[in-house]
């Protein structure tokens, strides 16, 4: 039995049978026996049957954001953005399916053309933090593409993705094609990357576990897809608008309580300027609202549970710069927190996942990108700079997959989005997904 938890009052919210091997088996042999029919669905067809998921999911606005905010104990009103983005990525990739395709390469003797075959039963497994949205990013593409779905939530979050499975068989797509499965990771998640039947794995979570689902898909050479942990930074030169790069600061940080793989959780400051950016960060830090997350005005919630709130205070060993309020009583509360640190510090090398910011200075563009690319990660990140130059050069020079000039946000629909280095590989989002749930065939055809 898994019992659901509210992060922000401790309560419990459902209690659902865990599924084992057997159940996940099953899963695997119902997205199978779909496969044939669901790949051979007309392609405006299939676009409509998407489509009219992503109205669903329109119509169903609020239900699914309580459900993910009491769940994941996520502002309303951030709740409320990631669903709204859920129904877009549904719309774009229904728009995709007829604009994917292959292409005519002359040769001699013949005609040559590629297709986009689907790839058969896809195995996602996704996290806690952006369940409903992480889910849609895998779903969008490899529903889109002909394949069948077994998808397996986080324990801690399952209730929107169990919700949207209903919402999947009301808007008419058939039986078998989308299967959403509660367990846990080292039983369900482990039997879908052994699965023979499982022709890839589509994966968010840890860098730890990243590597594990790798090893595992070793065995029946599974394709994969990796978005994996983060510590990006956020850089702030000397030129910027510094009051603009401060103000924003907080938010690219402590949104979603820190729980963001695209947490700028480093803050790299040039040295002429870290003074002033301090003091106006320290004070929107201070501002942030952080309480219920069923009030509108709330801009932070509590953590995921109290084991990783343990992990989140571990990282903080000294007295912070800065450590912001918490409501009393129950919930896994942690406040925002601010410390300066060393490029070589813990808490400037290893992902926390908790609202907690290091700020670290930097002398020139050089050492700025060098500490930025120090980093077993490279997920996203962000350039503060009035020189356009100079953001181009920097943009081109910090090696990860995802960057934002003057600006924090990186996530779009129609955009990709990954990681460089440990940070994953394989992009969701935008028409560049297609191409992680599809295989190119070749096929010559002999004019003779
Ligand atoms: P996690 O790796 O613990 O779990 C992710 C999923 O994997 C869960 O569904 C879990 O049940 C499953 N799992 C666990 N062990 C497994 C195993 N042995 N075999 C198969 N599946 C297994 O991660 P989490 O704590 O849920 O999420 C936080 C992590 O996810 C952070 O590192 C964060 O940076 C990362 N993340 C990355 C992105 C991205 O797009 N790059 C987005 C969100 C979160």
């Amino acid at each position: 039995m898994t019992v659901v938890l509210n992060p922000a009052t401790e309560e419990p919210l459902a209690e659902l049978e865990a599924a084992g091997v057997e159940e996940t088996d099953e899963a695997v042999a119902a997205a199978r026996a779909a496969f044939p029919a669901w790949r051979a669905v007309a392609p405006a067809d299939r676009a409509r049957l998407l489509r009219r998921l992503a109205t669903l999911v329109e119509e169903h606005y609020e239900e699914l954001s309580r459900i993910e905010s009491r769940n994941v104990g996520k502002p309303i009103a951030g709740a409320r953005g990631e669903v709204g983005m859920v129904a877009q990525v549904f719309h774009f990739y229904a728009g995709a399916i007829d604009k994917f395709h292959g292409e005519t390469i002359p040769v001699a003797g013949g005609v040559d053309m590629t297709f986009r075959e689907p790839l058969g039963v896809v195995g996602l497994i996704t996290p806690w933090n952006f369940p409903l949205n992480i889910a849609s990013w895998k779903l969008g593409p490899a529903l889109a593409c002909g394949n069948t779905v077994v998808i397996k939530p986080a324990e801690l979050t399952p209730l929107s993705t169990l919700r949207l499975g209903e919402l999947a068989l009301e808007a008419g797509i058939p039986d078998g094609v989308l299967n959403v499965v509660v367990g846990k990771g080292s039983v369900v998640g482990q039997r879908l990357i052994e699965h023979p039947d499982v022709a890839k794995i589509g994966f968010t979570g840890s860098t730890e576990v990243g590597q594990q689902v790798m090893r595992g898909a070793a065995a029946t050479i599974k394709r994969v897809t990796l978005e994996l942990g983060g510590k990006s930074a956020n850089v702030v030169f000397a030129d910027a608008d510094v009051e603009r790069a401060a103000a924003s600061a907080p938010y690219a940080v402590f949104d979603n309580a820190g729980q963001d793989c695209c947490a700028r959780s480093r803050i790299l400051v040039e040295a002429s300027v870290y003074d002033r950016f301090i003091d106006a960060f320290v004070d929107a830090t201070g501002k942030v609202k952080v309480g219920d997350p069923e009030d509108d005005a709330s801009e932070m919630g509590p953590l995921i549970s109290a084991a990783h709130r343990e992990t989140v205070a571990s990282f903080v060993e000294d007295e912070p710069l800065f450590r912001g309020a918490t409501p009393d009583g129950p919930g896994y509360w942690y406040p925002c927190t601010v410390v300066e640190a060393s490029a070589s510090d813990r808490i400037a090398r290893d992902e926390v996942f908790g609202p907690v910011a290091a700020v670290i200075p930097f002398a020139d563009e050089d050492e700025a990108v060098r500490i930025a690319n120090d980093s077993a990660y490279g997920l996203s990140g962000s350039i503060w700079t009035r020189d356009g130059a100079r953001a181009l050069r920097v943009a081109r020079a910090i090696d990860t997959g995802v960057l934002s000039i003057n600006s924090n946000s990186s996530v779009r629909v129609s955009t990709p989005f990954g990681g460089f280095k440990q940070s994953g590989f394989g992009r969701e989002l935008g028409m560049h997904a297609l191409e992680g749930y599809s295989e190119v065939k070749n096929v010559f055809y002999s004019t003779d």
